[in-house]
């Protein structure tokens, strides 16, 4: 069972993971970037034809009527390697001393993005990225049932973002505790909201997109943008026009520009860059906090072109050697370059809705 142990000197709590070791990469020698094959490969867990290989799987939307291979389009699984047991969330820590643990209970998910071996967001359709979103808004809806915590989709893309597997998926963890970065992120949010009334994600918005140097794209309900701070080299965040904090209760509109912007942000990341590595992750606040008037759902994309080093160990403050006013201009001559298509996206709404058990 793993467990969750919270650090004596900075409170911050670590998942403890002996079964993780066992999953199929050696920790100590580097993962080659996954080879994009264009067909099913007969080694990887996730392809058509091995479903059930998997554990018994969670959730999964159809394919839509007529379309020849799987008869999926996402499906969601357990992850075979948990950080953290399925189950509802422990009601109590416990305390020895100065340590204080948890048991590892949450729950870790796998998103099987789609059929296909070598399909990727950056290059997929609109609307297969929009199933992607709804499978995250679907499952964070169910899991935040749980008890209390916090819900993370994120996607690790590339050797150097720790991808195992090159099969298109991303994960969902639902912790039972609220990591220190969370309850930082909320101090800081809610000390703006005494101040001054409103929600310092929406105001840093309208800031944003009022002096524009930073902005990437924009849509209707969702804003791209190089955050002022960056930490890492042409970072960018998805954050919504207006409040909603947490990504489970966006609205149809605002899920499916969200999946566009993504698409296009990591294909003229690509464009740019080439096949880099990158996590994201999909913040969203914590479980019964959805109501809050403070805080704002945001998905942020890092690229991993830097190794943190010492500096960054010693001190926590990250390194960035590309100005984000730069990074987001770059980012804006790719995309006006390669226009949005027409016509928008439709289709994932009259999609029959995903099976649950
Ligand atoms: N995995 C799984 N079933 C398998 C093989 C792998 O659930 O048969 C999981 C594995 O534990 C890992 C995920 O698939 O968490 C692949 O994730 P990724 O490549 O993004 O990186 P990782 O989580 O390994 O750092
Ligand atoms: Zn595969």
């Amino acid at each position: 069972m793993p467990e969750l142990r919270q650090d004596p000197f900075t409170r911050d709590w670590v998942a403890i993971t002996p079964g993780r070791e066992d999953r199929p990469r050696p920790m100590t020698r580097p993962v080659a970037t996954p080879r994009r094959s264009a067909g099913p490969d007969p080694a990887c867990p996730f392809c058509p034809g091995r479903e059930d290989d998997t554990p018994p799987e969670i959730w999964r939307l159809p394919a839509p009527a007529g379309r020849a291979g799987a008869d999926w389009a996402v499906r969601v699984v357990p992850n075979r390697y948990p950080v953290l047991a399925a189950g509802d969330h422990p009601a109590r820590h416990h305390t020895t001393g100065l340590h204080t643990w948890a048991d590892g209970i949450g729950s870790h998910e796998v998103v099987i993005e789609s059929p296909a071996h070598g399909w990727d967001i950056a290059d997929g359709d609109d609307t297969a990225v929009a199933d992607v979103l709804r499978t995250y808004r679907t499952r964070t809806l169910a899991l935040r049932e749980r008890g209390p915590g916090l819900v993370l989709p994120f996607r690790n893309h590339g050797a150097a973002a720790g991808t195992s597997l090159p099969h298109p998926h991303s994960q969902i963890v639902a912790t039972p505790i609220v990591p220190l970065r969370f309850r930082h992120l909320f101090d800081v949010a809610r000390a703006h909201y005494d101040d001054t009334g409103r929600c310092l994600y929406v105001d840093h918005t309208a800031a944003e997109l009022a002096d524009g140097r930073r902005i990437v794209a924009t849509t209707e309900h969702v804003i791209a943008l190089a955050p002022y701070a960056s930490r890492a080299p042409y970072e960018v965040w998805l954050v919504p026009r207006r409040h909603q904090a947490s990504f489970a209760d966006a609205s149809d509109e605002a899920l499916d520009e969200t999946a566009a912007l993504l698409r296009r942000v990591l294909a003229a990341l690509r464009d740019l860059l080439g096949d880099i590595s990158y996590n994201y992750a999909l913040i969203s606040a914590p479980n019964g906090e959805e109501a809050t008037a403070y805080f704002a759902w945001h998905l942020q994309i890092a690229p991993r072109l830097a190794e943190p080093a010492g500096f960054e160990l010693g001190t926590g403050m990250a390194v960035n050697p590309v100005p984000p006013e730069h990074a987001a201009a770059r980012l804006r001559d790719v995309l006006t370059a390669r226009p949005a298509p027409a016509p928008p996206l439709q289709q994932a709404r009259h999609r029959p809705a995903g099976r649950q058990p």
